[in-house]
């Protein structure tokens, strides 16, 4: 498309802006990676300043579930602003974050009662972990301060949440001995589909067995890791790790900020097992995508284990706790997932997936293809060059975001049957590719 002279001049001035002053997610703040610019986005199509348009196969890091600029989110979000955009949550309520809740309620583990509303995923992993630390310190256990996690996890960038990602694909390297040190065990290596061994849980039984004394709590994803490397494992696991919980008195918490609300083909991923934990971390798709939101459900017993210590309260409280706006937009999206037919979206989108990047599986550079619910993977033998990779996407039409050895699809549930063969064709034709050198 011809740009106007004006017009473009100003495009390249807002590009070296950019590029000067913004810094963007995992990048050198000196030599940037380009970085698109987005003029609006509706539905699952994406729009770039340029006017060259992309079907949408991240729903922006798994949370636009309902595609953008969706008129009920639009209208909640309107409503709510005319009542108030926000009200601090020490000492005041609101009926957005009640509402909210009472839906949580309906569709969470039924042992989760008790509700804490943050602003991101990985404050949610921080306030788990420091719910799991009062928790044992409250009954008495005061050693009990440590964590056992699994390798390959991924639960944010905050201190805290970094410390229980996966230690060589996470940032310990970068930050070294200055993060607290976790008990990791190898991630499971079994997959949903393949047979169960009694072995399959040894490591970590060894580990809870070892480290019980000092350790507060377990935090995984369950089912599928996300970030870590997007690997699914067997739901037995989750079995058995909440046993060994119970029989060594660990708390079992569930980081389920990207397997929620449908991605995984149940509304949460706990449901693949049936096991319930002790406390549950959800954000991402929780406000559909539209604003910064996420809460930390727990059961009774850990509430009033952490009530009836010497401080009898929970020590957080940011500023924009249970912001209205983000709530009442929650609220809207939770009701459009669960007044809508999804499972029949994520099943379909499941099957198409399987179907249309089975292909991939016989390409040289290609090492495995797995799905599960609307979630496509094609993991490479080799690491994915980022930048061309993603700009021979953007050739094709398609915006993903690919890292590690993955190029990978989480669209929304609304994308139709054309935009997600876009997705995949472009995935399997450039999993094809020789990079040129
Ligand atoms: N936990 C998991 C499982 C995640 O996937 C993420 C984000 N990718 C986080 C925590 C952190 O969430 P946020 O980026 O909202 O802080």
């Amino acid at each position: 498309m011809q740009l106007g002279s004006s017009l473009q001049t100003k495009q390249d001035e807002d590009r070296d802006f950019d590029r000067e002053h913004l810094w963007h997610p995992y990048s050198s703040a000196t030599h940037p990676l380009p970085v698109y610019h987005v003029a609006t986005a509706k539905g699952c199509r994406i729009k770039l300043k340029d006017g060259r348009e992309l079907v949408e196969g991240m729903s922006s890091w798994w949370c636009a579930i309902h595609g953008y600029n969706h008129p009920v989110l639009n209208a909640a979000l309107r409503q709510q602003t005319e009542k108030m955009a926000h009200v601090m949550f020490g000492g005041l309520t609101h009926s957005a974050a009640i509402e909210l809740g009472r839906l949580l309620l309906s569709i969470a583990p039924p042992s989760m009662r008790k509700i804490f509303y943050v602003d991101s995923g990985s404050v949610a992993v921080e306030v788990a972990m420091k719910m799991a630390v009062q928790y044992q310190y409250a009954l008495g256990k005061k050693q009990k301060t440590n964590f056992i996690t699994i390798r390959r996890g991924y639960h944010g960038d905050t201190w805290n949440a970094m410390s229980v990602c996966d230690p060589i694909t996470g940032m310990h390297s970068l930050f070294g001995d200055a993060l607290p040190l976790r008990h990791f065990v190898p991630s499971p290596a079994v997959r949903p589909d393949e047979d169960w061994r009694d072995e399959d849980i040894s490591p970590l039984r060894h580990m809870v067995e070892q480290h019980a004394r000092d350790t507060a709590a377990l935090i995984l994803e369950p089912i599928v890791q996300g970030a870590g490397g997007m690997r699914f494992y067997h739901p037995q696991y989750l079995r058995e790790a909440a046993k060994l919980c119970r029989e060594h008195d660990l708390l079992l918490i569930f980081d389920e900020i990207a397997t929620g609300f449908g991605r995984t083909g149940k509304m949460f991923a706990w449901e693949h097992a049936g096991v319930e934990p002790d406390i549950m971390c959800i954000g991402k798709a929780l406000t559909g995508g539209y604003m910064t939101l996420s809460a930390v459900l727990c059961s009774d017993m850990v509430a009033e284990g952490i009530c009836s210590g010497s401080t009898g309260v929970l020590m957080h409280g940011p500023t924009f706790m249970a912001n209205p706006l983000a709530c009442a937009v929650a609220r809207a999206s939770v009701e459009l997932l669960t007044q809508n037919d999804w499972q029949s979206a994520v099943h379909r989108i499941q099957e198409q997936l399987k179907r249309e990047l089975a292909p991939a599986a016989d390409l040289p550079r290609v090492k495995d293809v797995r799905v599960l619910g609307a979630i496509g993977v094609v993991e490479m033998h080799e690491d994915v060059d980022m930048e061309y990779t993603t700009r021979r996407l953007v050739d094709e039409g398609v915006w993903l975001r690919p890292f590690g050895k993955l190029i990978y699809t989480m669209p929304p549930y609304c994308i139709s049957q054309g935009e997600l063969s876009r997705i995949t064709s472009a995935i399997v034709k450039i999993a094809g590719e020789r990079k040129p050198h």
